[in-house]
């Protein structure tokens, strides 16, 4: 196991994983609210919008999948730092440049063995 980040990179980060789960957790209340079911028998609400409203939910929902995976993958970097792996790829056991965690700091595999 070869971490090759230096302690304040490892600081800044670690600042970096937590500012963005926040972002990421405020941002999934909103898509919660639009991927609910749509109310099917309003009667305010007409034909067109109710496709509006459909087609929102859809995306809505591909949204969500996206940002649940994006939190677990954050969740875990975060679990990383805590037992000290975290930098340290994932399959191969390398460290992950710093210039690869600059752009995805959740990022488990070094650049080799990202798929
Ligand atoms: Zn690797």
């Amino acid at each position: 196991m070869t971490a090759t980040l230096s302690d304040l990179q490892r600081a800044e980060l670690r600042i970096e994983l937590e500012r963005q789960l926040q972002r990421l957790e405020r941002s999934m209340k909103f898509t919660d609210l639009a991927a609910r079911p749509v109310e099917l028998d309003q009667s305010a609400v007409g034909r067109l919008s109710r496709m509006d409203s459909l087609q929102n939910q859809i995306m809505s929902q591909g949204l969500k999948e996206r940002e649940t995976g994006r939190l677990a993958q954050l969740m875990e970097a975060l679990r990383r730092c805590e037992v000290g792996t975290y930098g340290v790829c994932t399959s191969c056991g390398g460290g992950i440049p710093y210039e690869r965690l600059f752009v995805f700091p959740e990022a488990p595999e070094c650049t080799g063995c990202v798929r």
